[in-house]
């Protein structure tokens, strides 16, 4: 096996800087793929929280005017991770979120933020550092779309590049006046080039101009090829087809590891999956919930949006209640639904608990206390927290779409007989659909037999990085086989 270099280029990157699944896989495939002989290094942004985080940064270029300030690479690491920072105080010494002022709206200059981490992107891979030439550029999301455009347009040779999308939704729209600042020429504003809609795409770019393109399951890979899911794209998407393939996210197995995590209460494996009685007691001290052993405890762990489909579950909210179940919900985001769970809680006191806001630490007890966790996104291109469930014994309850409908299996009466469920799926994503769901949970959680092999079935499923590193370690080396 040849030994290959690949640049990783995202905007988040675990554990530095998180708002969602991307910064979990920027995090964890580089070292999933060194098993690989691909030794990945990582460009990201020079937020406060990742200039106050990396270890040994080391100046190894330096822009006199990078979209209107200077700026500095910093050659870093973070653990085992090899990093090159972006250091670009006017683009991103900003407090808070990576995305967004403390009004909760988009910076204004996102459009310019990415467009220098794309573009310094593009040029490290076409020598900009000396000693250092990577085969493949690996860019993430509309944030680095541009990246192939600023290749394919200064007319010097570089490496091949695969994009990967993460969430379709998120386009990076932008006016066609931003043209004029991007260092791009009038020609790249064309159908084949970034124009969009009569403006500019970053993730449209991406799509159009990269030599590869993965999204991070099969199912999303076929459902945005078409116009429901597609969001616009999907008539590039299929044009692109050929060039497109799914490949499913894994989980770091080290950070989600039951038998040694210091955040629970008690630690356990599928030998004593018993222990999780204690956590599950902890969870429902935490929440306020009832002390009780039996009643079934469902988990959500999420950001509070339309996708995740969190409005319908409060609808269900009643039957849940109604049918004796408890609910732990942890998630930050749409003003609304924080209020609405805020308020559920009050009304069911002691059967209906949420924790509003981002706690990593409370995510890991809710794994690990919950009897089931819920996820019932109206899309979601991968989803992780279902993969954290499997691996901690919270038997999920999903959606069948996405990457949801590919970690799943459904416990239907043939993967039961055949001993292969892990858990329950409902379609189509309606609170209907969900409030059946609960019945089904419910007469499989009363089944004790029934309900530990749903459990020992999830946590002997391999949710890590090994199988999915392996596809990408194969992509690279394909790419690199057509130079
Ligand atoms: P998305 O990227 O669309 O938000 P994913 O399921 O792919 O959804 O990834 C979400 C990640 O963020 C998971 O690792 C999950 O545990 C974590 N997460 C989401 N919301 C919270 C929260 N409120 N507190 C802690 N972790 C959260």
């Amino acid at each position: 096996m040849t030994s290959l270099t690949a640049l990783s280029i995202a905007s988040e990157l675990f554990p530095l800087i998180k708002t969602g699944g991307l910064a979990d896989v920027a995090g964890a495939l580089p070292t999933a793929l060194r098993a690989h002989d691909v030794a990945v290094t990582s460009l990201l942004p020079g937020y406060p929280a990742v200039l106050g985080g990396i270890e040994d940064p080391r100046q190894v270029h330096d822009f006199h005017d990078l979209f209107g300030g200077t700026a500095r690479l910093l050659s870093a690491r973070c653990g085992e991770l090899d990093l090159l920072v972006l250091d670009a105080p006017h683009l991103y010494v900003r407090p808070g979120n990576p995305y967004l002022g403390p009004d909760g709206k988009d910076w204004p200059d996102n459009g310019l933020r990415f467009a220098a981490l794309a573009q310094v992107g593009a040029r490290i891979g076409q020598g900009l550092l000396p000693h250092y030439a990577p085969d493949v550029l690996h860019a993430h999301d509309w944030q680095t779309g541009l990246l192939p455009a600023y290749l394919k347009y200064s007319g010097r040779p570089g490496p091949k590049t695969v994009f990967t999308i993460h969430n379709l939704a998120f386009q990076g729209r932008f006016p066609y006046e931003l043209l004029a600042k991007l260092g791009l020429p009038q020609r790249a504003f064309s159908l084949d080039g970034i124009e969009y809609y009569g403006g500019i795409g970053y993730l449209k770019a991406g799509l159009q101009l990269a030599d590869r393109i993965t999204t991070v399951s099969p199912t999303y890979a076929a459902e945005i090829q078409g116009s429901e899911a597609g969001m616009g794209l999907d008539g590039l998407l299929r044009l692109r087809g050929g060039r497109l393939s799914g490949i499913l996210n894994g989980i770091d197995t080290d950070v989600w590891n039951p038998a040694n995590d210091a955040l629970i209460a008690a630690t356990y494996d599928v030998e004593s999956i018993a222990a999780r009685a204690r956590n599950k007691k902890a969870l429902q001290a935490r929440f306020g919930l009832k002390p009780e052993p039996g009643a079934l405890l469902y988990g959500v762990i999420s950001r509070l949006s339309w996708q995740k489909g969190l409005d319908l579950l409060l609808e269900a909210l009643p039957q849940l209640a109604g049918g004796g179940a408890q609910l732990a919900l942890l998630g930050a985001g749409d003003a609304e639904l924080e209020q609405a769970y805020g308020a559920a809680a009050r009304k069911y006191p002691g059967q209906i608990g949420a924790v509003i806001g981002y706690d990593e630490a409370l995510a890991h007890q809710i794994q690990a206390g919950a009897d089931a966790l819920l996820v019932p996104s109206r899309f979601e291109p991968c989803g992780l927290t279902q993969l954290c469930a499997l691996r901690y014994g919270a038997v999920p309850v999903v959606a069948r779409v996405g990457g949801l409908a590919d970690t799943v299996v459904d416990a239907n009466e043939m993967a039961t007989a055949t001993g292969v469920a892990t858990g329950v799926q409902f379609a189509p994503v309606t609170t209907d659909a969900l409030i059946k769901a609960f019945g089904k949970t419910r007469a499989l959680f009363a089944d004790v037999v029934a309900w530990r092999n749903l459990q020992i079935n999830g946590m002997t499923t391999d949710v890590s990085w090994k199988n999915p590193a392996q596809h990408y370690a194969k992509l690279y080396r394909d790419l690199v086989a057509e130079r």
